[in-house]
């Protein structure tokens, strides 16, 4: 297990140093994020200990023991759907929620962050591929998000997230991220330049998404293998 992991990594580097030869990319300014999802709190441990200093997770429930077991050993990143109810506790154990879709949900973050005196890291989440079954905000509403949560005290704004789509079509995957990093330039007119991430590409298409500007990139299989979920 171990040793499948540092040969992951190593396979995980050379294709991101390889994008970004292609690309015209400094391979020092992709930021990995480990997807720990479906793995125990020792694969966070191992990751972490093999230089990985930001780990994913996209369930608060499966989220909250994993995170108090291993401590603040890394940035803990929130990067799936967030409802309502359990947003007390994603201020609580993220230092990032990349997931922010509606006003609604950023002023309830916005609340609960001011109640523990604490300013979180927020990204909105852009859904580019408008496919239906993904969250996110729809493109047309993002560039209005962003005026509007900027406004408030206890949320500090600093990127964007995407999901890309879901096809075998890898020439509409990069049209779809370059929308995005339109967005996301529209993003740093407004915010300025603290709004500097952009969350976008996974295992099977980080590549592309380097091509198109991505500054951080969310790597589960990449990472640990495939999932059994
Ligand atoms: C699971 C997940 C990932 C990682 O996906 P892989 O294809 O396993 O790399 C990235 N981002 C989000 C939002 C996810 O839910």
């Amino acid at each position: 297990m171990k040793e499948e992991l540092s040969d992951n990594l190593r396979e995980l580097h050379g294709r991101i140093v390889e994008a970004c030869d292609e690309y015209d990319r400094d391979a020092d300014d992709i930021i990995i994020v480990a997807i720990t999802k479906t793995h125990p709190a020792v694969a966070i441990k191992r990751v972490v200990a093999a230089g990985i200093h930001n780990i994913g997770e996209s369930r608060i429930q499966e989220a909250e023991p994993k995170i108090i077991e291993v401590g603040q050993i890394a940035r803990f990143h929130m990067v799936g759907h967030l409802q309502s109810n359990k947003v007390k506790k994603a201020v609580e154990l993220f230092d990032v929620i990349q997931s922010v879709d509606s006003y609604k949900l950023a002023e309830e973050i916005d609340r609960r962050a001011a109640e523990i005196d604490r300013i979180i890291e927020c990204y909105v989440e852009v859904n580019c591929s408008g496919e239906d079954q993904k969250y996110g905000a729809a493109p047309g509403k993002v560039v209005e998000l962003i005026q509007r949560v900027n406004y408030l005290d206890n949320i500090n704004l600093t990127g964007l997230m995407t999901v890309g789509p879901l096809t075998d079509d890898r020439e509409h995957i990069r049209r779809t991220f370059r929308m995005c990093q339109e967005i996301f330039k529209e993003g740093r007119d407004i915010v300025g330049d603290d709004f500097d991430t952009l969350s976008m590409g996974m295992t099977d298409d980080f590549e592309l998404a380097i091509a198109e500007g991505s500054t951080m990139i969310r790597i589960g299989t990449g990472i640990f293998g495939p999932r059994e979920d």
